[in-house]
């Protein structure tokens, strides 16, 4: 499959097959159950595919790849799959996108990524494709080209138990490079901060990849998703002299993100190293892990700055468990896995 040619074999309509019968106003997920859709006229029913020929499921677009001004020149992975794995395509025969189980991991992006709420985990932790509107909630509209409405959403699309949360280290271990680099950037970009990522391996820019949060200030990030985390503020300190002189970002804008699968051990000589960065250099090292990203997205909250405790690492007593609460509001006390919010014992 190419990375950037459109993944449907045909685009026979413009805009969606189906429409709601009235304006949607709502969506509402529960964890390995299908959403259910409120409509203005009182209506509601399970949430059900569109069949809409731009599929966000399957596809970014241009506009969501693009950082915009000098950071456009960031050499960043040109391809628009929502799946890491490959997973999910569209069906000609049924008007809607199809899922390969065997491929899925289960990390919930193609489902956070529908407007519609038509996707979801079920309790095998696979996603599954809604195609049938089995409460009639739906009429034919074959040239409906409308944008996409932005419905209210509530619920979780996942729990920390759910199965690719609490497995997800051993998911980043099985994953290719390249699998894992559009995870953390699709992660990111459903939690509102558009992300360029490196394709690993390519030689042309030290950094693994930039974020620009709605605030306007840029991150830049280092992903180590293994267990060699240490390099990774170190490498950070190098990613701001680039940026700040090949790219023109004021230093003050600049936020340094780890972006890791797990915490390490307090004794790990990482904490001690952001310390040394912060109390010489007065430059606040972030770190976000996978879990915590993976745990915001299925909460559906939004990271529009970044400052300061949030995300922050400081002789091993970190704030990536306040720093999801305060972003999703209410949050249950339990990681996905040891390591996701607090370094592990
Ligand atoms: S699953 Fe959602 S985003 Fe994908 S085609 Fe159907 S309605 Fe559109
Ligand atoms: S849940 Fe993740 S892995 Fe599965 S089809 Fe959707 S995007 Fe792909």
């Amino acid at each position: 499959m190419s990375d950037i040619v459109p993944h449907k074999d045909s685009i026979l309509h413009k805009g969606r097959l189906r429409k709601f019968r009235s304006k949607a106003k709502e969506i509402v997920f529960v964890p390995e159950e299908r959403a259910t859709v409120f409509l203005s006229d009182g209506n509601s029913g399970r949430a059900t595919c569109l069949g809409c020929h731009d599929a966000p499921c399957i596809e970014l677009t241009e506009g969501e790849l693009s950082l915009g001004g000098t950071l456009g020149a960031f050499p960043g992975d040109p391809s628009r799959d929502v799946c890491p794995t490959n997973a999910i395509d569209w069906n000609s025969a049924e008007a809607a996108p199809r899922i390969d189980p065997d491929a899925c991991v289960g990390c919930g992006l193609c489902a956070l990524r529908c407007p519609y709420g038509a996707i979801n985990l079920n309790d095998d932790g696979m996603a599954t494709v809604e195609a049938t509107d089995p409460d009639g909630i739906t009429v034919h509209a074959v040239d409906d080209s409308a944008p996409h409405e932005k419905l209210r959403r509530q619920g979780a699309l996942g729990t920390p138990r759910t199965l690719f949360a609490r497995s997800l280290p051993i998911v980043l271990e099985a994953m290719t490079d390249t699998e894992a680099t559009r995870l953390a950037r699709n992660l990111f970009a459903v939690t509102g901060v558009a992300a360029s990522m490196r394709r690993k391996g390519d030689t042309n820019i030290r950094m693994d990849g930039l974020l620009r949060f709605s605030s306007g200030q840029i991150g830049i990030v280092e992903l180590e998703t293994g267990a060699s985390v240490l390099e990774s503020p170190r490498a950070l300190l190098e990613d701001i002299a680039v940026l700040h002189g090949r790219f023109g970002v004021a230093r003050s804008d600049i936020i340094p993100v780890s972006v890791i699968g797990s915490l390490p051990n307090v004794r790990v000589e990482y904490y001690q190293v952001i310390d040394d960065i912060e109390n010489v250099l007065d430059i606040r090292c972030r770190t976000v892990t996978m879990g915590l990203l993976c745990m915001i997205a299925w909460n559906f909250g939004k990271i529009d700055e970044v400052n300061g405790n949030t995300f922050t690492t400081v002789s091993g007593e970190t704030d990536l468990y306040r720093s999801i609460v305060a972003l999703c509001l209410s949050f249950a006390d339990e990681e996905p896995y040891p390591g996701a919010y607090r370094p592990p014992k």
